[in-house]
């Protein structure tokens, strides 16, 4: 395996508190809706560098900046 950064597809957690870089909103859990985010572990030359959420369309919209999630 190489450390490359990746994406994957979750449910949002209640009590999720991070901002989805593409809109600057919080990625919100929403018991009704059963939100999905999509989480990313960005390496930077091979070393992580820090964990990254979007909200699924938002990262759709970034046309998949780290690539296609895994479910
Ligand atoms: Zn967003």
């Amino acid at each position: 395996m190489t450390n490359e950064s990746r994406a994957v597809l979750r449910t949002i957690e209640p009590g999720n508190s991070a901002i989805c870089p593409v809109c600057d909103q919080q990625v919100k859990f929403q018991a009704r809706t059963q939100g999905k985010q999509i989480i990313c572990n960005v390496y930077e030359n091979g070393t992580w560098q820090r964990v990254e959420q979007y909200h699924l369309a938002c990262y759709d919209e970034a046309q998949e900046p780290y690539g296609a999630p895994a479910t």
